[in-house]
């Protein structure tokens, strides 16, 4: 009998390794095709200030698929990474970005708003014509450049110092901004961020979810605020969900948010209203 039961445990083990082989198989069979069946869009969610004024978005890769519905980039950027999409379709993000970037920076931006952040794989900044690329689609498509905010994670950092510093510092002179991603979740040192020419540190967004429940995440992030207080850079906490994440943070120094408290990430034309509503956030405060 146990035997028996072993046998179907079995079974059942090898039916779901022969089912999740298939998954992958669809799924990298369907991103192949994505960019051209133009399944791509972007996202922004907004970025605010201790006033609730809009400073920024962050723009968020989406992919809809007919048979495969709406993948999380969770899932389907690390398969582009390991299959070598990831250069193409971290390209046409940057295409993008910046096309919607002058379409808005034409109809005039609000005061407050210092641009858009884009994610960049860490293999995409491995290239060695990343810079190269950044520059061309900042030229061809005339957008200010200092509207851009690369978030590249903690990982880079401390993988081939030179060559990755010689890349940002090239990129800086266009006034292009770095943000680290996921901040605290990686390995980088106090050492390590010296040599690079970043701008901004974004609280990662697990330190958030448990501050009103861990002290532990609470120390964390005072320590990250007031270590980039000190380091003279900007720090925007993530996934802010509730008002009284806002309130302790704002608290604690912290003066830039991002988060479903403020607003979910939102189609372009959403985002434009945005733009040109004069508007705070969070949303439920407008009309009040
Ligand atoms: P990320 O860059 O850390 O982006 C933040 C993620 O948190 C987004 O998930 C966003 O929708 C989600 N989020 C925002 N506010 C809240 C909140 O209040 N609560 C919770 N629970 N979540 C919140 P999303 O869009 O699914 O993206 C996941 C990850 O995929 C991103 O994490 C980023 O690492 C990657 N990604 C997204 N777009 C791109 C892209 O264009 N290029 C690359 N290379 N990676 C991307
Ligand atoms: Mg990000
Ligand atoms: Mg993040
Ligand atoms: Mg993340």
């Amino acid at each position: 009998e146990a035997k028996e039961s072993g046998r179907n445990a079995y079974r059942f083990y090898r039916q779901e390794m022969q089912q999740q082989v298939t998954e992958r198989a669809t799924l990298e069979k369907a991103l192949h095709s994505a960019i051209s069946n133009d399944e791509f869009y972007l996202v922004y969610q907004p970025q605010v200030n201790e006033h609730g004024q809009l400073i920024g978005f962050e723009a968020l890769i989406r992919w809809f698929n007919e048979e495969l519905g709406l993948v999380s980039p969770n899932r389907f950027i690390p398969v582009t990474e390991e299959i070598g999409l990831i250069y193409d379709v971290g390209n046409w993000v940057l295409e993008n970005v910046c096309q919607q970037l002058k379409a808005w920076q034409d109809i005039g931006l609000p005061p407050t708003f210092k641009g858009v952040a884009i994610n960049i794989s860490p293999y995409q900044f491995a290239k060695e014509s990343f810079v190269e690329s950044v520059c061309e689609v900042i030229g061809r498509t005339q957008v200010d450049s200092s509207l851009l905010d690369l978030e590249i994670t903690e990982g880079m950092l401390v993988e081939n110092i030179a060559s990755v510093a010689e890349k940002m510092w090239r990129l800086k002179e266009h006034n292009i901004r770095f943000s680290i991603d996921d901040f605290g979740t990686g390995y980088s040192s106090l050492r390590y961020l010296q040599h690079f020419p970043i701008t901004q540190l974004k609280v990662d967004q697990s330190f958030v979810r448990d501050l009103t429940s861990d002290p532990q995440s609470h120390v964390i992030i005072n320590t990250i605020v007031s270590m980039a207080t000190h380091m003279n850079l900007s720090v925007l906490a993530e996934g802010v969900e509730h008002q009284v994440e806002k309130d302790i943070l704002e608290n604690m120094g912290c003066a830039k948010y991002q988060g479903y408290f403020f607003s979910k990430p939102v189609k372009a034309d959403t985002a434009t209203q945005y733009l040109s509503g004069d508007i705070t956030f969070p949303l439920q405060y407008q009309n009040a």
